[in-house]
């Protein structure tokens, strides 16, 4: 593979970060993850203003314009021929010459960027759509600046290794008796023609996939309600999904023991997946 690190393109094994890069020490980076269809990327815009929007929580210089992000994924998809798959995006605080809690001075200290594509042919017409999901749910013991987009992932990784070690494909994370999101996604229910979804705030991570599908609902003959649920409400409801830009919209067919609706996917669910993908890659660049 061709990476991309610090304006330069590289075969992935002479791509090299220093020991002292403060995501390597302490998770002081921000990422960003795009899917790419068709060669095609996809909600390019909404994730390069989200990742400004995390550099800016954090007060990290975003080291390329929009513009030059651009450019770059484009010509790591030419590099690498990619088709279908995902381009990661990780900028860090970079790498002082010591470790230190308090932030270098952004004078002297670079942040690092690197990208890399992921292929992974078959992510439109993926068999878990087909399927659906399992989840679970677990406590989230993340910490309190979610809407973040940061590379400290641990916890998100514990709730996967749960889920996997019960049988299940994901877990849902809860707090106060509420569900907040998936380990890697949005979380929603769906009951008549409503769907819900929680409100954003710091709790989740304000999904660039959520935020387009909630701007389909009504092509969907469907509202929209934002507002904290519980697990019980959506283990009652006709339909559960997830959103995320590797899953787009993904149904979930079983939450802890219990199946939500007849236990298969449900139709509201995969027409949002058909009109998601439809609109986006309408829109895609
Ligand atoms: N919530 C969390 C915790 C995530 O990690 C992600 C994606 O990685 C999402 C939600 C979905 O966000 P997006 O639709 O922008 O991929």
């Amino acid at each position: 593979r061709t990476v991309y690190l610090n304006g330069e393109y590289l075969p992935e094994h002479e791509a090299k970060v220093s020991i002292f890069d403060r995501a390597f020490l302490m998770a002081d980076g921000v990422y960003e993850v795009t899917s790419v269809l068709g060669g095609k990327l996809i909600d390019f815009p909404g994730h390069a203003a989200r990742l400004d929007r995390s550099l800016t929580e954090l007060g990290m210089r975003n080291p390329v314009s929009t513009d030059e992000l651009l450019e770059i994924h484009r010509e790591l998809v030419r590099a690498n021929d990619l088709d279908e798959g995902l381009i990661y995006l990780q900028i860090t605080r970079g790498a002082p010459g010591d470790r230190d809690f308090v932030f270098p001075d952004p004078e002297t200290t670079e942040p690092t960027i690197v990208l890399f594509t992921q292929s992974k042919p078959g992510l439109a017409d993926s068999p878990s759509a087909k399927k659906g999901l399992h989840v679970i749910s677990i406590a989230d013991e993340r910490w309190g600046r979610r809407d973040i987009k940061t590379v400290q992932l641990l916890y998100p990784s514990m709730g996967k290794m749960m889920a996997k070690k019960a049988g299940a494909d994901d877990a849902w994370m809860v707090q106060d008796g509420f569900v907040t999101e998936g380990t890697s996604n949005n979380a929603y229910f769906i009951k008549g023609n409503r769907i819900v979804t929680r409100p954003r705030s710091y709790d989740i991570l304000h999904g660039i996939t959520r935020a387009a599908v909630l701007r389909f609902a009504a092509e969907a003959q469907m509202e929209v309600e934002e507002r904290p649920f519980t697990v019980d409400e959506a283990k009652q409801a006709d339909e559960a999904f997830i959103t995320s830009a590797s899953a787009f919209v993904t149904p979930v067919v079983r939450i802890d023991d219990t199946p939500v609706g007849d236990g298969t996917p449900g139709p509201k669910a995969l027409r949002l997946r058909e009109i998601y993908l439809e609109e986006s890659l309408k829109a895609a660049i």
